[in-house]
């Protein structure tokens, strides 16, 4: 049955939707857009992770009246869910679930990095380029993550987000997909996949390309987390991401030899827009404060990774990282995105895109590369749920250390006229810890 957008917003809202593929974006906001489609992106784009993949065999229906619901909220009439097309099983599961009045349908797109870039996947599925500095919505576009639809559906029930599926995988015993309560410890989850197989091995949050080292493996999960991947404290990503900024504008002073492959393989270049990150690493290599826009494009990087970990695989330097540093520099500066050109994709898009299995191969993962089965839920005896893993303000705690809570229990609450989100407990417990940016629950059975 159709409901009002104002309920359905007012529902995910409460139940403390965010973009589950990595960018916290409160989906409320996506959804109070007015748009012609709404892309289901289940493209799983990052090497190893196969979360998406398990939530849309095991429960198309779920994602699909998701789907349907954000469909309603935006007043789009067409439904699109993008996946790989040579996932014939997820194809096959998806297919007899489908609305027979043809308002939902599947994209199937290629096996390539970064297929699940919402600037690349709206390209892809619907033909349409998303200007520099914009939004899908520029296009008559809302794109969100499969599991995120997943939770809009459970949301408008009433059920608020207190878990998500998670990939465990690379250098642990016994690699799966286990759905279990947000904020639970990364050892413990490592430890449910039979820990690693090295005591110094190092755990990224998501997947290899975009994922970030985790520090203190005592924290918890984020609604964010896709997965969590262990690999050998000498690995390729894992020097790469521990690389300090000076670091790394010391190395490319001294080794960028402007071959322009960082350029040619940039997928946000390829879709026409003005980054051109060899440029970039000129303004570093020479100390240069013009031309302003190749400092400025910073705003247009996606952080993909494609440039350090791909195009610059012999110099390994990092256009990546200093575009994430100038950013940064920019918004304290209060300065904004200047770029808005129009974005014509260039026709070296075609064939320039970067097959998975080459980035298995050149970053030494194919080792890695096993199968995860889904092994359910899995339930934990302590949770540090994380305040700040989303878009916008942090949530402020609203609980206090010796509160009993049940699970669902609203927890934390961005302040309401900023963009943020709501957190709730994950497991029925008592509050043992709040923190600036955490709050601890010690569970019933604990
Ligand atoms: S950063 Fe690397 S890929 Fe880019 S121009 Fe320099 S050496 Fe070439
Ligand atoms: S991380 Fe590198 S390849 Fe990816 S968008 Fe930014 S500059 Fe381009």
């Amino acid at each position: 049955m159709s409901q009002p957008s104002g309920a359905i917003i007012t529902a995910v809202r409460s139940a403390g939707v965010v973009g589950s593929g990595g960018g916290g974006f409160p989906t409320h906001v996506k959804l109070a857009a007015n748009v012609d489609t709404v892309i289901a992106n289940g493209s799983e784009c990052e090497p190893l992770l196969a979360s998406d993949k398990a939530l849309l065999k095991e429960n198309p229906t779920l994602v699909i009246d998701g789907l349907r619901i954000a469909m309603e909220a935006t007043g789009a009439t067409k439904g699109i869910i993008a996946i790989k097309g040579h996932y014939r099983d997820v194809v096959a599961a998806l297919g007899p679930h489908l609305p027979s009045d043809r308002s939902i349908g599947i994209f199937e797109l290629e096996n390539y990095y970064p297929a699940g870039d919402e600037f690349l996947t709206v390209y892809d599925a619907t033909g349409r380029a998303i200007p520099e500095g914009g939004l899908p919505l520029d296009v008559g576009v809302v794109v969100a993550n499969v599991l995120t639809l997943a939770q809009v559906s459970h949301a408008v029930n009433g059920k608020p987000v207190t878990e998500r599926p998670v990939t465990i995988t690379g250098s642990v015993r016994t690699p799966m997909v286990a759905t279990i309560p947000v904020g639970t410890p990364y050892k413990d989850a490592i430890a449910m996949a039979g820990g690693t197989l090295e005591a110094d091995d190092v755990l990224l949050d998501g997947g290899p390309m975009m994922g970030c080292v985790v520090e203190d493996v005592n924290r918890g999960i984020a609604k964010t987390t896709s997965g969590i991947i262990a690999l050998p404290a000498d690995h390729i990503i894992v020097r790469t991401r521990q690389t300090t900024i000076s670091q790394m504008v010391k190395k490319s002073k001294a080794a960028c030899c402007q071959c322009f492959r960082c350029t040619d393989l940039c997928p946000r270049n390829l879709i026409g827009h003005s980054l051109y990150p060899h440029m970039t690493m000129r303004t570093i290599d020479y100390n240069l404060a013009e031309p302003v826009d190749h400092i400025t494009s910073a705003f247009l990087c996606s952080q993909c990774g494609v440039c350090e970990l791909v195009a610059c695989d012999f110099m390994i330097l990092s256009p990546r990282k200093i575009y994430a540093e100038y950013r940064k520099a920019l918004i304290d500066r209060g300065i904004r995105n200047p770029h808005r050109k129009t974005a014509s994709p260039l026709p070296e898009l075609a064939y320039r895109k970067v097959p998975i299995s080459l980035i298995l191969k050149k970053l030494d993962l194919q080792r890695f590369a096993k199968p995860a089965p889904s092994i359910g839920y899995r339930s934990v005896s302590m949770v540090r749920i994380p305040l700040d893993r989303h878009a916008g303000a942090a949530a402020l705690p609203v609980t206090a250390v010796g509160q009993t809570v049940r699970m669902g229990d609203v927890i934390a609450a961005s302040p309401e006229d900023f963009l943020g989100s709501v957190c709730h407990a994950s497991i029925a417990g008592k509050v043992t810890d709040v923190a600036s940016d955490w709050i601890e629950i010690q569970g019933n059975q604990s």
